[in-house]
């Protein structure tokens, strides 16, 4: 028999806790016997005191069995069951190609995908942008998509990881969030209780990032794969930049535009194609379907350009409630902006960088993400042709184009884009891509 008190006091003291002290807290945050002041106290224990990775893997493996953990086994799935999960950025739209790319290698995705958070935009909101599109479908018919099409991307439900529901929120408003013992747990579980065999998490690096400095990216990297191996599941973290937008759009039927192109062939801009192969291969590579990164990129080169990868794509809208043809008619079903204007840029010289939180949040201003959760999304609006970090550019030369809902958002936006880049007159050294992996 243990007292909340009595748990909180421990780490307040500064020592470790046992497994089933953090089993008996967790369960206590879920059925409500622990009190929001009580939950408080323990979020600010640890954010001063820390835990360890096996009381960071105690604590994640309470909050996946807090709610229901998927099973694939009963399904006797031809390959391994294998995801990828980011931190957040601005034009990340990987995930869209990504779980086709990989189904059509022979894993089997069962995404399951949050909304924009802040200045970052989310999935599901990308998915909401189709007509039709289910995000939300029963688990029945979810398990279905996954077994027959290898990937099914949707939204999360309220019985997965409740207690991160509750705990989150508590931490969220008591300063509490930037402790990255809680992130591992609040993102591994959620992420855990899908039922995975493999993760692969991309653990984003920048002035857009989520993490405040490079250092808390690799530290927050490390901490997920130590304790997602600690937990059961083989896990690894690629760190890739976000010191600017990921793909050259920002904006959530702007994103769906660009994957679609991508995976028809149409255009594959450079940095988020890299980015792309570069998780779509550690996770052919961790979840045992390809010996290597050589081979596993061959792989997906191969399901690109055979069409597979669109293919798959294409058949998960439309078990999902989507148009089947959205690939060959997008303009029949996304929503387009009506104003769309171009942003000078203010001098001439080198886009040398961009303040890449700055372009998210201009997104988030033109109605392209939320500020507060019930907050319905514009899924017209936002960015496109942004100039890549290295661009030499004359006075005047757009940055960018903005898609706006009126002339009025439309000059804030603008405005907001020119704050975001620095025009230097040197050429600025290209950021890597993939800062590094980390492996377990
Ligand atoms: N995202 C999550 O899901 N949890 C955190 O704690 C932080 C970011």
């Amino acid at each position: 028999m243990f007292l909340p008190q009595e748990i909180i006091r421990k780490k307040r003291d500064g020592a470790a806790l046992s497994a089933e002290e953090i089993q008996f807290f967790v369960r206590g945050i879920t059925d409500n016997s622990v009190s929001e002041g009580q939950i408080a106290a323990l979020a600010m224990a640890v954010y001063f005191n820390d835990m360890s990775m096996d009381e960071r893997v105690a604590f994640t493996l309470a909050m996946r069995d807090s709610g229901q953990v998927m099973e694939w086994r009963s399904l006797d799935l031809p390959g391994p069951v294998v995801d990828k999960h980011s931190t957040g950025g601005v034009g990340d739209v990987v995930s869209l190609m990504l779980g086709p790319m990989v189904a059509a290698c022979g894993g089997f995705v069962p995404m399951i995908s949050g909304r924009g958070l802040g200045h970052t935009g989310g999935t599901l909101d990308k998915f909401d942008s189709i007509p039709g599109y289910n995000t939300v479908p029963e688990p029945a018919r979810f398990r279905q998509v996954v077994k027959e099409i290898g990937v099914a991307i949707i939204g999360q439900t309220a019985q997965l990881a409740p207690s991160d529901k509750r705990f989150y929120a508590i931490r969220d408003v008591t300063a509490t969030v930037e402790s990255v013992a809680m992130i591992t747990g609040s993102i591994l579980s959620k992420k855990l209780a899908a039922g995975l065999d493999a993760l692969v998490m991309d653990v984003k690096a920048g002035s857009g990032a989520f993490m405040p400095t490079f250092e808390k990216s690799v530290e927050l990297a490390q901490s997920i794969v130590t304790v997602g191996n600690g937990a059961g599941t083989r896990t690894s973290a690629l760190l890739t930049d976000m010191n600017e937008s990921l793909g050259p759009v920002a904006g959530n039927a702007l994103e769906v535009r660009l994957a679609l192109d991508y995976l028809s062939g149409k255009r594959r801009p450079a940095r988020l194609h890299e980015v792309t192969m570069a998780l779509c291969a550690e996770m052919l590579v961790i979840a045992g379907l390809c010996a290597d990164e050589a081979s596993a990129r061959a792989k997906l080169q191969a399901a690109l350009d055979s069409g597979a990868a669109a293919e798959r794509f294409n058949r998960m809208v439309a078990a999902l409630g989507g148009p089947a043809d959205l690939m060959d008619k997008p303009d029949a079903y996304l929503d387009g902006a009506p104003v769309v204007v171009p942003v000078p840029a203010p001098q001439a010289g080198f886009a040398a960088s961009t303040d890449c939180r700055g372009l998210g949040l201009a997104v988030v201003a033109l109605g392209g993400g939320r500020t507060r959760p019930t907050d319905p999304i514009d899924f017209a609006v936002g960015l496109t042709d942004l100039v890549e970090l290295g661009t030499e550019l004359q006075a005047g030369q757009p940055l960018a184009m903005v898609h706006a809902r009126t002339p009025q958002a439309a000059e804030r936006a603008v405005r907001a884009v020119q704050e975001a880049y620095v025009i230097g007159a040197a050429k600025p050294a290209a950021n890597p891509m993939v800062y590094r992996s980390i492996r377990p």
